[in-house]
């Protein structure tokens, strides 16, 4: 795949030169406000906070540069896929969703899309191409599971479920735009949680929709005016103002966690290193080819949860904390959430640190194992 991420990445912090007149600011303004001054026949302007907002719109004209479709913003990375689920499906319709995605996702279809009508099937990122897609009408994938780091082929998977005619859906959270371009690769709907690296400073939750397929694009745009899960303006103002170093951030990410990744592999305290960079990890071929980068994020297996917990706690360079792609490098021990991982599986989110300093700390702390 060609990679155009240079070019998207440059032309971003130029995007608004094209709206602006003489004394205009150049940086995105914040808008905050709920009523608009509104004589007469309402048609053709902005009337109400709820229905438009000048600062969503510069943010989703970002976010459509960078992921090559139109964009929709939502107030977090869950609005927007329970969005997808709730204004694209109607009672009698089957989504497939992965076994061992994000987590948030499986309970929604359980507490919520099953009082619906709308059934769900549970599939392993995996083998998440394997088995067929006849019955349904959305399959939902997500590459590389979070947190498992496992891959499943999105090209392969659009073909056979458009065939059957399900619609696909793809959570791009882990990679970024800069890290994996699923609607080139056949998916016809891409969401993802700008709460991870696109703000990139852990201060704000966010989410989007990009996708062709203008029809999708009006009932999702509907849906959120009619529900009222609207982004606030100054969320959606620190997130322009992530995006504009996503670039940057997730370059540097990328090359410290496949930097780390493999001295991580060679360590004795390490029982098992999952990374997609890896050239021995069961996902390195697919990622090969399917991904622009191998992540910033690595599943790091220690002995037992307690020297997991020990490690996350006494490294100087780790913040304790849920959540990934931050400018801060953080972990977690997933377990401790009830996902079907080991005791000792560390999710660690490789951040902006410079990549030696990080690796010292990361070393010294597992040197106390
Ligand atoms: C965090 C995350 C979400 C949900 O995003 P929120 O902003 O927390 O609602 C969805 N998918 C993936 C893969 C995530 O990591």
């Amino acid at each position: 795949m060609t990679d155009h991420s240079e070019d998207r990445a440059a032309s971003l912090s130029h995007l608004r030169r094209a709206h602006l007149a003489r004394g205009d600011a150049v940086p995105l303004p914040l808008e905050m406000a709920s009523m608009f001054h509104l004589p007469g026949d309402p048609a053709g302007a902005r009337q109400y906070g709820r229905y438009d907002n000048a600062t969503w719109t510069g943010l989703e004209e970002a976010l459509a540069h960078l992921d090559g479709a139109p964009c929709l913003a939502f107030p977090s990375g869950m609005a927007a896929i329970s969005a997808i689920f709730l204004s694209l499906l109607k009672a009698g319709d089957r989504v497939l969703l992965p076994a061992d995605g994000y987590y948030t996702v499986r309970v929604f279809a359980e507490r919520f899309l099953k009082g619906y009508g709308i059934e769900h099937e549970l599939r392993p990122t995996a083998a998440f191409a394997e088995g067929g897609f006849e019955g349904f009408r959305m399959v939902y994938l997500e590459t590389p599971s979070n947190p498992g780091l496992d891959i499943c082929d999105i090209a392969a998977i659009a073909t056979d479920a458009h065939a059957q005619g399900a619609i696909v859906v793809a959570d791009n959270t882990t990679m970024t735009p800069f890290g994996q371009r699923p609607l080139e690769l056949g998916a016809d709907i891409l969401v993802a949680a700008d709460t991870k690296a696109p703000n990139g400073h852990s201060d704000v939750l966010f989410g989007h929709v990009a996708t062709h397929d203008e029809a999708a694009l009006a009932a999702l745009k509907e849906w959120r005016k009619l529900s009222g899960a609207i982004p606030g303006p100054f969320e959606a103002w620190l997130v322009h103002r992530g995006l504009e170093t996503l670039e940057v951030r997730f370059a540097r990410m990328c090359q410290s966690a496949e930097t780390i990744a493999p001295r991580l592999a060679a360590h004795p305290a390490a029982k098992a290193v999952r990374y997609p960079g890896l050239p021995g990890d069961p996902a390195h071929n697919l990622a090969a080819t399917q991904m622009l980068r191998f992540g910033s994020l690595i599943g790091l297996t220690l002995k037992d949860a307690e020297t997991a917990e020990r490690f996350i706690d006494g490294c100087r360079l780790i913040q304790p904390a849920t959540s990934f792609g931050g400018v801060h490098t953080s972990a977690e021990r997933r377990a401790r959430w009830g996902d079907a991982v080991e005791p000792g599986f560390v999710r660690l989110s490789i951040g902006c640190e410079p990549t030696e300093a990080l690796w010292d700390a990361v070393n010294e702390a597992l040197e106390k194992m």
